[in-house]
């Protein structure tokens, strides 16, 4: 039976840091605020197979209070939810993410995106969607105060 899962995850843009998405880092003025590198779309790709599980969220796992996972690279956040599926056992299907992102572009670090989510999975890049928007200049995303993502996970659980 395949199970599925949904998950979301914002962060706020601030100078001084970088920007990470899906583990690349993206030229960009100013970088997502958070404990590890605050890369929202592998976070929301994490909340999406915990919930596939039916496990709490990445915040219950990896507490921000915890100084093991300040500036962490959030790939090994997406390789203990893919092992907890191991241990089920389930095996990813497929995950799918849109990155609401006003700037900067997103598109030509696609490719490069899902790469590296694939790999922290163990699972093939064609399993892996990617999408991104703007938010339309409308809200805080659209006034580039942060970035969100949402995310949803397919996980075959026997
Ligand atoms: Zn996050």
């Amino acid at each position: 039976m395949v199970h599925v899962g949904i998950g979301y995850d914002v962060h706020a843009l601030v100078a001084g840091r970088k920007l990470i998405l899906g583990g690349v880092e993206i030229p960009h003025s100013k970088g997502l605020e958070g404990h590890s590198d605050a890369d929202v779309l592998m976070h929301a790709i994490c909340d999406a197979l915990l919930g596939a599980l039916g496990e709490a969220d990445i915040g219950h796992f990896f507490p921000n209070t915890d100084p093991r996972w300040r500036g962490a690279p959030s790939r090994i956040f997406l390789e203990e939810a893919a092992r907890l599926a191991q241990t089920r056992p389930g095996r990813i299907v497929n995950v799918d993410a849109t990155l609401i992102a006003q700037e900067p572009k997103i598109f030509p670090h696609l490719q490069a995106m899902k790469t590296n989510i694939a790999q922290a999975l163990g699972i093939d890049a064609r399993q892996v969607g990617i999408k991104a928007t703007t938010n339309e200049h409308l809200g805080f995303l659209g006034r580039e105060e942060g970035i969100a993502a949402m995310a949803v996970a397919g996980v075959e659980l026997s």
